[in-house]
């Protein structure tokens, strides 16, 4: 297993935009339709915006038409942890990232093959890599 990520949540604040804070440390979740990947078509690899850990291919990434960026799997099996999510009256799947442990977005079972899952993914815990 790869060496984690440890830091203050004061050190995240510097680090990170208000944005990137409020979705990735206290797993908020940006507004659909307003995030910079939703739409995006361009090849390259998604990183985490935290950490820069590699998390998902634009290979893998399909339109849901829900407004958030959303993939059939991760960069590679251990790029991402999941946990249940019992929030808002609801039971999800929380994925994060392996590295740093910032949050995400959330997995659900319906997305197309080849897998049949969606990682539906907040745009602001992203960075895209451009395939150069
Ligand atoms: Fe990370």
């Amino acid at each position: 297993m790869a060496e984690k990520i440890k830091k203050s949540d004061a050190d995240w604040k510097k680090e990170l935009t208000p944005e990137q804070y409020h979705v990735m440390r206290e797993k908020g979740t940006e507004r659909a339709f307003t995030g910079e990947y939703y739409n995006a078509k361009t090849p390259g690899v998604y990183k985490c915006a935290s950490c820069g850990a590699e998390l998902f291919s634009s290979d893998d990434k399909f339109d849901s038409g829900t407004g958030w960026p959303s993939y059939t799997r991760p960069v590679e099996d251990g790029a991402i942890e999941e946990e249940r999510d019992f929030t808002y009256g609801m039971v999800r799947t929380e994925v994060m990232c392996s590295k740093c442990g910032g949050h995400l977005g959330h997995l659900f079972p319906d997305g197309p093959n080849p897998t049949g899952m969606r990682y539906c993914i907040n745009s602001a815990s992203l960075k895209l890599d451009p395939k150069k």
